[in-house]
């Protein structure tokens, strides 16, 4: 089934110098990117991106880390996107991510870890248009 997948390039990956390389996973992978802007979130819009960890002892963590630097969001679409952008991604910790996947050769630790990806319809439905309006999708 074609699924649409929120993908954000974190900032520890901006910084480095990796946005590039990550991209040509994505398209080496096979999705089609829809949409991407490169942003420097505010503390809030990091706090509200994240609401769903609110409770997690590294809520207040996450959210500087994301407003450390710019990022990169994206809008993916392919078959089986969600879980396959996860897959591609690899685990939240990078010492404990399969090799090949982003997370394992780009992200320094379980906070700073690269990337992003919706863990569910539901979510990518809630993250896509956290970011993104609806012209600035470019549908093929
Ligand atoms: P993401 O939602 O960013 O795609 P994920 O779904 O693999 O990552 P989550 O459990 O949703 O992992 O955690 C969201 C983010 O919070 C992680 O990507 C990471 O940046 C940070 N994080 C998760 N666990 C920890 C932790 N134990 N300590 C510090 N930061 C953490
Ligand atoms: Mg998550």
């Amino acid at each position: 089934m074609t699924q649409r997948t929120l993908a954000i390039i974190k900032p520890d990956a901006v910084a480095k110098g990796v946005a590039g390389q990550i991209l040509g996973r994505i398209e080496q992978g096979g999705f089609t990117i829809l949409a991407a802007k490169l942003i420097h979130m505010s503390r809030e819009q990091a706090a509200g991106f994240y609401i769903v960890h609110k409770a997690r002892p590294f809520y207040a963590s996450l959210c500087a880390f994301m407003t450390e630097g710019p990022c990169l969001p994206l809008v993916l679409e392919g078959d089986e996107a969600i879980q396959r952008w996860r897959d591609l991604m690899g685990a939240t910790d990078p010492a404990k991510a399969a090799p090949g996947t982003i997370r394992r050769d780009f992200a320094a630790s379980i906070e700073a870890n690269a990337v992003h990806g919706s863990d569910s319809p539901e979510s990518a439905a809630f993250e896509i248009p956290y970011f993104f309006a609806a012209l600035e999708i470019c549908p093929r």
